[in-house]
């Protein structure tokens, strides 16, 4: 990654800052909207009524040079410091798409501290990586087992007020066609990873989240994804998207030109009302620094693709940005 960003400078990659800071509220007055809260990163607070879903979160940010040649792990302090702020004690579920460090790694202590009623909701390989060490594995919900995707509804699973599907997706390259640390893990580690190497990233899933209303229908559907991925992973299902669009997409930006059609494909497929853009920042960086786009990405292109197929409001928003959204 360090090679990555020095060629970025060389190829003068363009710049974007945060479309969103503070409070953007689409809903005023709505007396129970969607709201989100962007953690940096992966990580997002999405919540409805008295349901919380988290979606893995990272705080850590080794540097690059770091995460490339010494042993990694998480900064449970920094953790701590950064969602002590959120009161997750109720939380139903926490999401991670794939199980790359940058999704998984500060999982455990969030789970454990933050979020201690949450089941995790993840693959196979994030199960086993978590192991026996993490004091979580227990808590892990397999996502394959009700994964779905385009031509197939998967089945939900239900934490109360909301339902998750996983859909099956594929964890994009980061660059010239090379993904970094890719593989599974078959068997549950007793130990904990210690490099950025041994966090692979496994079967990778994109999620619908549906929040329900009391008579048991959708009142807010939301789509997250945690890594780029080419059509037609990660896609919804169309039935389910005939009967009910999304209300707000998460997507990535960040190594879009490694797939074709990103986000266009995913713009057909889900019909959002809103887009909100994640993990685009330079996660190399300490959470305490400005946010800076991540490396190797053309973000004005990415920009200038989304509007092209994209009527709606859209927003790539600074660590802390809270979102709300009343019914379409
Ligand atoms: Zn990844």
């Amino acid at each position: 990654m360090y090679v990555a960003a020095c060629l970025c400078v060389v190829a003068g990659c363009a710049g974007v800052s945060p479309t969103a800071h503070g409070l953007v509220d689409i809903a005023p007055g709505v007396e129970d909207p969607l709201g989100l809260v962007y953690l940096g990163n992966g990580g997002w607070i999405i919540s409805h009524g008295p349901d919380t879903v988290l979606t893995g979160p990272l705080f850590s940010n080794p540097g690059a040079v770091h995460a490339a040649v010494l042993s990694i792990r998480s900064d449970t302090a920094e953790v701590d410091r950064y969602m002590s702020p959120y009161d997750l004690a109720g939380a139903k579920a926490i999401l991670v798409g794939h199980a790359h460090y940058d999704h998984l790694m500060d999982v455990p202590r969030t789970a454990v501290i933050h979020a201690p009623s949450a089941r995790i909701v993840a693959s196979r390989t994030a199960a086993n990586l978590l192991g026996g060490w993490s004091g979580v594995a227990d808590r892990v919900d397999l996502a394959e087992e009700y994964a779905g995707d385009q031509e197939r509804p998967g089945r939900w699973m239900a934490y109360g007020g909301v339902r998750i599907m996983p859909l099956r997706s594929h964890h994009g390259p980061h660059y010239a066609s090379y993904t970094l640390y890719p593989g599974t893990v078959e068997r549950p580690r007793a130990d904990e990873p210690t490099w950025a190497t041994e966090w692979v990233d496994g079967e990778t899933y994109a999620f619908l989240i549906d929040f329900l209303g009391a008579a048991g229908a959708v009142e807010f559907r939301v789509f997250y994804q945690d890594a780029v991925a080419e059509p037609p992973y990660g896609f919804a299902p169309d039935a389910l998207i005939a009967e009910r669009a999304v209300d707000v997409a998460i997507l990535v930006p960040s190594t879009f030109e490694q797939v074709p059609w990103h986000p266009e494909a995913l713009i057909d497929n889900l019909r959002p009302r809103y887009v909100l853009l994640g993990h685009w920042e330079d996660f190399f960086s300490p959470v305490s620094e400005p946010m800076k786009p991540s490396p190797m990405t053309d973000h004005a292109e990415f920009d200038r693709r989304l509007r092209r197929v994209f009527g709606g409001d859209w927003w790539r928003p600074a660590r802390w940005t809270e979102f709300r959204f009343g019914p379409g």
